[in-house]
């Protein structure tokens, strides 16, 4: 279900008015290539269903939640990282958040150190 009606970035692409490097898409979540990759293997799962972070989820979303995590991981299986990924959540000042919309960082492809995404 597309109930993606904010305007920004992410919900620009899921309702394709902007373009962006498509990996896989169903109705409950998009997956894209990051624009700026922190890794060989750097895609975002997003949601179709507009919310920032965890705080606004609620019970009714915890289906939805499982589904993205699913995703996250079928994504790193199709895109053989069989040695490893790391899925990460920003939210909030303190995590760099960038993109009010909620989405998952799948990152992979590489021996990832301590550090990644923000400094
Ligand atoms: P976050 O800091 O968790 O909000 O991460 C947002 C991510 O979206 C960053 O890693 C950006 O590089 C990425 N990003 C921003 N704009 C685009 C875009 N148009 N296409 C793909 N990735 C994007």
């Amino acid at each position: 279900m597309l109930t993606c009606l904010i305007s920004d970035i992410f919900c620009k692409i899921i309702n394709k008015e902007l373009p962006a490097n498509i990996v896989a898409e169903n109705d409950d979540w998009l997956a894209i290539n990051d624009i700026h990759p922190q890794a060989p293997v750097h895609v975002l799962i997003i949601s179709k269903k507009h919310f920032v972070g965890l705080e606004e989820a609620r019970e009714s979303d915890a289906e939805l939640l499982g589904k993205l995590l699913l995703a996250a991981n079928q994504i790193a299986q199709k895109l053989n990282l069989e040695k490893g990924f790391r899925l990460i959540i920003n939210r909030g000042e303190d995590s760099g958040q960038l993109v009010p919309h909620f989405h998952i960082h799948l990152l992979g492809g590489r021996r990832l150190g301590a550090k990644i995404i923000k400094d």
